[in-house]
């Protein structure tokens, strides 16, 4: 049965052919929230891996790295592609040389099986000679720009310790857009004082920016971030799984219905993460969203307006 919503699998599957699977690459890039460019101590949810793999600390280069996943992804599915991800901390945020050692550890690759390349970035770190490697890569396979908004509210984006502004992420998306790259804009739902209108808030800037991708979580209160310590004092509470799947639903119903939805839910091992303790499965997460979509009788779109600037319709709550 069609889902109401836009999912990633058959995306690819139309973009590329063959199913494509991730491999997650640690290029050691930093973050300017971290080095004092711009702050210390991170986003207050972001461990100090920057929620990466940690993979280039532990000693593996980035062409070792690569080719372990392609290894891998090789022995799940023969015959499937891969999009190689660079996760870590701020891709863009490097020397104009260590951009090009980095895509030159991946170039070779290109093609068969690398059917594309994604790099996740902060929005105010994306200079215009990144913009314009990054668009000759994009002459040989789809590059994907990641960029987070995370909440779409200044004042929530200062407090949280991001520091750069919504104004960044719409600036930095029509760059993307101008040099010919696709974008997948990143969100939080149930940041500190974000709250359900903070979850609308931030489709609707999405839905005004066009990206193409969304990815969206609920907040993870990690073991070694700022937000454990407001946790351990009360500042801060997790939602619940129907909390989240009911703001969830306000979300994508904001959305263009053709975005598509990268992923619903986020993982952390058990022993990093100190709340929400539930365990719901991305598949089930999924299926919740789409039992509530029905329940509403809506579906990703059902309040956006045509010319996708805003929310139509009534608020239900
Ligand atoms: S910008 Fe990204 S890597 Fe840097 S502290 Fe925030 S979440 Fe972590």
């Amino acid at each position: 049965m069609a889902l109401p919503f836009q999912t990633l699998r058959p995306h690819l599957l139309r973009t590329f052919g063959v199913p494509v699977h991730r491999v997650a690459l640690d290029a050691g890039s930093d973050c300017p929230n971290r080095d004092g460019a711009k702050g210390r101590g991170g986003c207050v949810y972001c461990d100090v891996e920057g929620s990466g793999t940690g993979a280039l600390r532990t000693g593996v280069d980035l062409r070792e790295q690569l080719e372990r996943g392609i290894r891998r992804v090789a022995r799940r599915d023969p015959g499937g592609g891969v999009i190689a991800y660079l996760q870590s901390y701020s891709n863009t945020y490097v020397e104009e040389s260590r951009l090009e050692e980095v895509l030159a550890a991946v170039e070779p690759r290109l093609g068969d099986p690398v059917h594309c390349v994604a790099l996740a970035t902060r929005p105010d770190t994306l200079p215009d000679w990144a913009l314009a490697r990054l668009a000759r890569l994009n002459a040989r396979v789809p590059v994907w720009l990641e960029l987070g908004l995370e909440t779409a509210d200044d004042r929530i984006l200062f407090e949280i310790n991001r520091l750069h502004t919504v104004d960044d992420f719409r600036d930095a998306a029509a760059r993307a857009h101008a040099a010919g790259l696709e974008v997948v804009g990143h969100a939080i739902l149930g940041l500190p004082g974000d709250g359900r209108e903070g979850a609308r808030r931030t489709a609707e800037v999405f839905a005004e920016t066009g990206v193409e991708g969304v990815k969206v979580h609920n907040v993870l209160v990690l073991r070694r971030t700022q937000l454990a310590a407001w946790w351990r004092k009360g500042r801060f509470r997790a939602l619940d799984p129907e909390t989240y799947v009911d703001w969830l639903a306000d979300f994508v119903e904001r959305l263009a219905p053709d975005q598509v939805l990268h992923r619903l839910t986020a993982d952390a091992p058990p022993e990093e993460r100190l709340a929400p303790r539930w365990d719901v499965h991305k598949n089930a997460i999924r299926e919740r969203l789409a039992g509530e979509l029905e329940r509403r009788g809506t579906r990703q779109g059902s309040r956006v307006s045509p010319a996708g600037t805003g929310s139509a319709g009534s608020s239900d709550s």
